[in-house]
């Protein structure tokens, strides 16, 4: 299906593609377009005017910056997964990019099209939000910092302004002590969105657990923290009995529905085995025990 009618403009830097938004009422962001094209050629969305990021060389790149990461804004899951920083610091997104998709997805999709798309079953949002993750929002007045946490309000739905590019994703540092993991199922090895998913944070004090975060995805209307199986865990020591009892809580904080995916029993089911996993992994990674699976 040819798409026509449509301008198509190819600004090089992001504060021309802000003035672009601002100028062209209606016009709409194209990163990788993995998502973007697929509503237009399905008619779920009508767009006059498409600003293409490709040639913004400064929404590119994954860079240490003091305490924390930058991520450019058209970082692709293959670009991710390739990075030795991101493998080195934070093996959770590592393996959150490697799970997408198939490698011609991988190779065109970008962070901040995952994110804005804010669909509920994302594979980025949930590890990024349990690392304490910003995004960076640039309009030609103004540029703001908005926590991940704070940034989903439904589903494809955001604090992102019309006029707003997303242009960098900012990732903390983790201390030594601080492990993260990220577990998905899926309903088959390629091309397929999760069914549910969890990312647990443990950042360990004295054999305690000193901070705790459990992010549910799919499995609610945006991604969701589970912060009462999240506070279980604050101040006792690790084991599987304390995972189990912050499993069986998340369980009860998920907020499934029944779709072609699968039913919301199923996906509680779900969100009990993979958070009783990824506790485990993500307390052998605060240990230095456990870095990526390849
Ligand atoms: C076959 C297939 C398999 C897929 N599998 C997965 C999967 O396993 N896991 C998963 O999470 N997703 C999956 N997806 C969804 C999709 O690939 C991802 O969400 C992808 O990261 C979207 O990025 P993009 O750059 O292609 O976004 P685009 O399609 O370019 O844009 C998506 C939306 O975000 C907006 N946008 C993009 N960039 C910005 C920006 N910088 N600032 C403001 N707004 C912006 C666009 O205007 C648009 O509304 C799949 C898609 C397909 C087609």
């Amino acid at each position: 299906m040819i798409l026509s009618g449509m301008r198509f403009h190819s600004p090089r830097t992001a504060e021309e593609a802000v003035q672009l938004l601002s100028d062209l009422k209606g016009a709409r962001v194209l990163a990788g377009g993995t998502d973007l094209l697929v509503d237009l050629k399905q008619g779920l969305t009508d767009v006059k005017d498409v600003i293409s990021l490709q040639d913004i060389e400064g929404l590119k790149g994954i860079t240490k910056e003091r305490n924390r990461i930058r991520i450019g804004a058209t970082s692709t899951p293959q670009e991710i997964l390739s990075s030795s920083l991101i493998r080195q610091y934070f093996p959770a997104l590592t393996e959150a990019a490697q799970s997408m998709a198939s490698i011609q997805i991988r190779t065109l999709a970008t962070i901040a099209g995952n994110i804005t798309s804010a669909v509920p079953s994302a594979d980025f949002p949930p590890s990024l939000i349990a690392a304490d993750a910003a995004v960076e929002l640039l309009c030609t007045e103004s540029s703001r910092e908005v926590p991940l946490s704070g940034f989903f309000t439904g589903p494809r739905e955001t604090v992102c302004r019309t006029k707003e590019l997303l242009v960098s994703v900012f990732v903390p540092l983790p201390s030594s002590n601080t492990g993260i993991s990220y577990q998905k199922c899926t309903l088959r090895e390629a091309n397929s969105l999760a069914v549910a998913s969890v990312a647990s944070r443990l950042t360990l004090k004295n054999g305690k657990t000193e901070r705790a975060a459990i992010v549910l995805g799919a499995v609610a209307p945006t991604p969701v923290l589970a912060s009462k199986a999240s506070a279980h865990l604050q101040g006792k020591a690790p084991s599987s009995e304390v995972f189990e009892e912050a499993a069986a809580m998340a369980k009860e904080e998920g907020k499934p529905i029944s779709d072609i995916r699968g039913s919301a029993w199923y996906r509680k089911e779900l969100i009990h085995v993979l958070t009783r996993r990824s506790l485990s992994e993500a307390f052998e990674r605060a240990q230095g025990k456990s870095r990526t699976k390849k």
